[in-house]
C-alpha cells in the first residue's frame, strides 16, 4: 500500500456512496514511525497527520513543520488535563475530547490563549471499559455542555470495538452527530475507511496501511 493507493480507495469510496470526490480527508496517523516514512509521506505533499501522544508529537513535530510548513497535526490519542495547553499549542484538532474535567480545562485555556483547535467529542460507542470516550447515553448531554463553553465541537469520533463489526459502531456515531447537528465524523481506520467513508466520515485516520506495520520494538 502507498499514500496514493490510500487515497484512491478514498475517491472510489466516496464516488460510490454519491459524495463529493475530497469531502473526506486523509489523517495519516503517523505514530511510532520512524522519521524516514514519515518524511517520504511529507515529500509526496501530503499535508495531515495524526498522532496519538503528545510527548511523542512534541518530539518530531516542530523540526518536520519548519521543514514543511502547512503541515496540519492532529491528536488522536487521549489527553491529560496536564497536558491540555502543550496540546493546544501543538495540534491543529483534538479528536479526543470526553469528559467535563478535560473541556473546562480546554475552555479556560482557550480563553486565555485566544484560540482553539477543532475539537472532536470521542464515544465510547462499544461501551469498553478499557477505552475513552463518554457512553452514548451521555453523548448529548455533553455535546451540549462542550458548547455551553463556547467550545469548537466540529466532529465526534470512535473507536470500534475489536471484534465487532465496525459498521454498527459508524453508524452510531453517525446517528449520535446528526441528532446534535454535528458536521465532522472522524472514523475509519486502516482496515474499515471505506466502510465509514460510506456511512458519512469526514475524516479517516489510517496508520499502518500507509506506513506499514509500527514497531513497538
Ligand atoms: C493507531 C490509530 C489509528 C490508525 O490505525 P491503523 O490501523 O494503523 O490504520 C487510528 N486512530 C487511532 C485513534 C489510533 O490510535
Amino acid at each position: 500500500m502507498s499514500l496514493s493507493d490510500i487515497q484512491a480507495r478514498i475517491h472510489k469510496a466516496e464516488t460510490k456512496a454519491g459524495r463529493a470526490e475530497g469531502s473526506v480527508q486523509l489523517i495519516a496517523v503517523s505514530k511510532v514511525q520512524p522519521n524516514e516514512r514519515v518524511e517520504a509521506v511529507l515529500k509526496e505533499g501530503h499535508g495531515l497527520f495524526g498522532e496519538n501522544k503528545v510527548q511523542e508529537a512534541a518530539g518530531k513535530w516542530p523540526a518536520f513543520r519548519e521543514a514543511f510548513p502547512d503541515t496540519k497535526v492532529h491528536l488522536l490519542g487521549p489527553l491529560q488535563t496536564n497536558k491540555a495547553r502543550q496540546a493546544m499549542e501543538l495540534f491543529d484538532a483534538i479528536h479526543s475530547v470526553d469528559r467535563p474535567k478535560l473541556a473546562n480545562t480546554l475552555a479556560r485555556l482557550a480563553q486565555e490563549i485566544g484560540r482553539c483547535p477543532d475539537l472532536f467529542v470521542q464515544v465510547n460507542t462499544g461501551e469498553e471499559e478499557q477505552k475513552a470516550g463518554v457512553l452514548p447515553a451521555d453523548a448529548d448531554a455533553f455535546i451540549a455542555e462542550c458548547r455551553a463553553l463556547d467550545l469548537p465541537v466540529k466532529g465526534l469520533m470512535c473507536i470500534p470495538p475489536v471484534d465487532e463489526e465496525a459498521s454498527l459502531h459508524f453508524a452510531l456515531l453517525a446517528k449520535i452527530a446528526a441528532r446534535n447537528d454535528v458536521e465532522g465524523l472522524s472514523m475509519g481506520m486502516s482496515a474499515d475507511f471505506e466502510k465509514a467513508v460510506a456511512l458519512g466520515a469526514t475524516h479517516v485516520r489510517v496508520g499502518s496501511a500507509i506506513f506499514g506495520a509500527r514497531d513497538y520494538g
